[in-house]
């Protein structure tokens, strides 16, 4: 018997990273009637047979799972937005934050495109960076093509297990490409091998970033909010989730009731307006969406 962690599956097989090295495994049966698949990221403990093939005897319980991609065990989500081509969209970036706060998922920010904008619309950036970190995110400004930003923003890698999130554009191939140039060649292998492109060979991956790993694919692409339910709405924005106990009624959704500690901090500006808005949008949108059965 070995432990280890599912870093790869493809074609059937999962490939468990241990202290030894890779092994190829196959699942047991019992998963399919426990209605329960190893997923990328899991913890597993494995039979070895004779031809030093893995059989997945256990999975161990998952911190965190994301259905799209399909991985668990995700501890950090950096969402990528791009200061401009496409514009920076606190909309975009407060939607991506709700989705990973909702999963248990740390999120950090990272803001592209630094050297692609001029004086002004870098103090606009600047100003919504301390906005987000007074909040309590973490916020890096960088050009994907300065090595010097790439060096400076590693560190975030190390010792996390990271999907990288934002629409398309941003720049989050770049990002990646760049900090682990294997990526690019791998991908390259696999299209020669197979006779087909990169968008063909759908199967997620965790690399190796610095001491860290990534999920080779972006996390987050389906932005609706149809896995949240509106009670935990409010915990997804850290300044209502720290005013909870403020307001006079248990359980506030902090839209008409009277004595809400988080209108207060909106009205005397400690909320920003902006992303009180998001919250009411994203509240109606929950209230709008057509029952699931
Ligand atoms: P993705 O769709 O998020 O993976 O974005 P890509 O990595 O494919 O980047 C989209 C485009 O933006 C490409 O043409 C990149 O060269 C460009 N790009 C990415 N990062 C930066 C950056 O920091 N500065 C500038 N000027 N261009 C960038
Ligand atoms: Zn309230």
């Amino acid at each position: 018997m070995a432990d280890g962690r599912i870093i790869k599956a493809l074609s059937g097989f999962y490939y468990v990273q241990t202290d030894d090295g890779i092994y190829q495994c196959k699942g047991r049966g019992v998963f399919r009637k426990k209605k329960i698949t190893p997923l990328v990221g899991d913890f597993v403990t494995f039979d070895i047979d004779d031809n030093d093939e893995g059989y997945i005897s256990e999975i161990k319980p998952r911190t965190t799972e994301l259905v799209r991609p399909p991985i668990a065990n995700i501890n950090q989500a950096i969402i990528v937005s791009s200061a401009t081509m496409p514009d920076f969209s606190t909309t975009l970036l407060d939607r991506f934050l709700v989705l990973i706060e909702s999963k248990g998922i740390q999120p950090i920010i990272f803001i592209t495109k630094i050297d692609a904008i001029d004086k002004e619309g870098l103090q606009e950036i600047k100003t919504y960076k301390r906005e987000y970190e007074s909040i309590g995110y973490t916020v890096e400004l960088l050009s994907t093509k300065l090595p010097t930003d790439l060096e400076r923003i590693k560190h975030y890698f190390s010792e996390n297990v990271s999907v990288i999130a934002g629409q398309s554009g941003v720049g989050k191939s770049s990002l990646l490409n760049t900090l682990n140039p294997q990526l690019l060649l791998k991908t390259a292998d696999i299209s020669k091998s197979l006779g087909r492109g990169k968008h063909t060979t759908r199967h997620v991956e965790l690399v190796e970033v610095g001491d860290g790993l990534v999920a080779d694919t972006p996390g987050f692409s389906a932005l609706d909010f149809d896995e949240i339910e509106l009670e935990d709405l409010p915990l997804c924005f850290p300044e209502m989730r720290e005013r909870i106990d403020q307001c006079k009624f248990r359980g506030c959704m902090h839209l008409k009731e009277p004595k809400c500690a988080v209108k207060q901090a909106v009205d005397a500006g400690e909320i920003s307006s902006y992303r009180y808005e998001h919250y009411a949008n994203f509240v109606e949108e929950i209230q709008s969406r057509k029952p699931r059965y």
